[in-house]
């Protein structure tokens, strides 16, 4: 495992505190599936910013659904890699003490045992029906696009420009109100309002360290910042926390 350094705040509060760790798609690109803005962001040419949303689908139904239905396949071909399980070792670790708060819609932190999760932008295995409402779990990827009403079903996931899910972000914002430390991982902390939690954890006196190969929007608005993948870096601070095998 590679070595690395974490502040002796950042492992305190592991030990002992109540931590909200925040992901983003880059938890996910050691699994093999794409960021939006990383290289390899773009789909069929398109980019997939301009895809995903209510815009594109109205307009153009059929490739919008095109787009997730290959992001589904890819998904379900998907393992949960080292970050996603040393997440879920850190849920079993510290029970009440941990919220995962996360934007991805890929189902891998679900199966790699994260229970305790607040999915702020939907999921790719939760359809609704555009007339009537009704919504399907489609884990085998079998249902159509039609739903029984005859109405046209859309993938359940927030798409830009649209509001999330009810109660979930004041539920992730009370998490950072109460939080010691916030970890951030894998979101390039520009799409609001979840950029925005790590700052509400802030100001109410969390520790906030982010995990990101590359700088992002609010890396000079962090206290610590770890320049390495999820997938070495969080079962590195678990191990640094001495929290369980990871
Ligand atoms: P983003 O594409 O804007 O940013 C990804 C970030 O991950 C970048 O900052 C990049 O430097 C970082 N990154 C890349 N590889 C990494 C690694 N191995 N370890 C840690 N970080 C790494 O993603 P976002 O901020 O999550 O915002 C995109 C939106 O698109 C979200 O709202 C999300 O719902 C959606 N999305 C989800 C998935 C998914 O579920 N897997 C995939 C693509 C997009
Ligand atoms: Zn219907």
């Amino acid at each position: 495992m590679e070595r690395m350094t974490f502040s002796e705040t950042a492992i305190e509060c592991l030990r002992t505190g109540r931590v909200l760790a925040l992901t983003g798609a880059g938890v996910s690109a050691e699994s093999g599936l794409a960021t939006f803005r990383g290289e390899g962001g773009l789909w069929e040419g398109r980019d997939p910013v301009e895809l995903a949303t209510p815009e594109a689908f109205r307009k153009d139904p059929k490739t919008v659904w095109r787009f997730y239905t290959e992001r589904r396949e890819k998904a379900a071909q998907a393992s949960p890699n080292a970050g996603h399980q040393a997440l879920a070792t850190l849920e079993e670790a510290l029970g009440e003490r941990f919220l995962l708060v996360t934007q991805n819609v890929d189902g891998l932190h679900e199966r790699a045992g994260s229970r305790r999760i607040v999915r702020l932008h939907g999921s790719l295995w939760r359809l609704r029906c555009t007339r009537c409402g009704d919504e399907d779990e489609d884990l085998d990827l079998i249902a159509s696009h039609r739903c029984s009403c005859g109405g046209r079903r859309r993938p359940g996931v927030v798409w830009f420009g649209e509001p999330l899910p009810a109660g979930a972000f004041e539920q992730a914002a009370n998490a950072a109100t109460r939080a010691d430390v916030v970890l951030v991982a894998g979101t390039s902390s520009l799409v609001y309002p979840a950029a925005g939690l790590p700052e509400i954890g802030r100001d109410a006196g969390a520790w906030t360290v982010e995990i990101n190969p590359e700088p992002t929007a609010i890396s000079d608005r962090v206290d610590e910042r770890i320049p390495a993948t999820s997938g070495s870096a969080l079962p590195a601070l678990i191990e640094a926390a001495a929290l369980g095998a990871a």
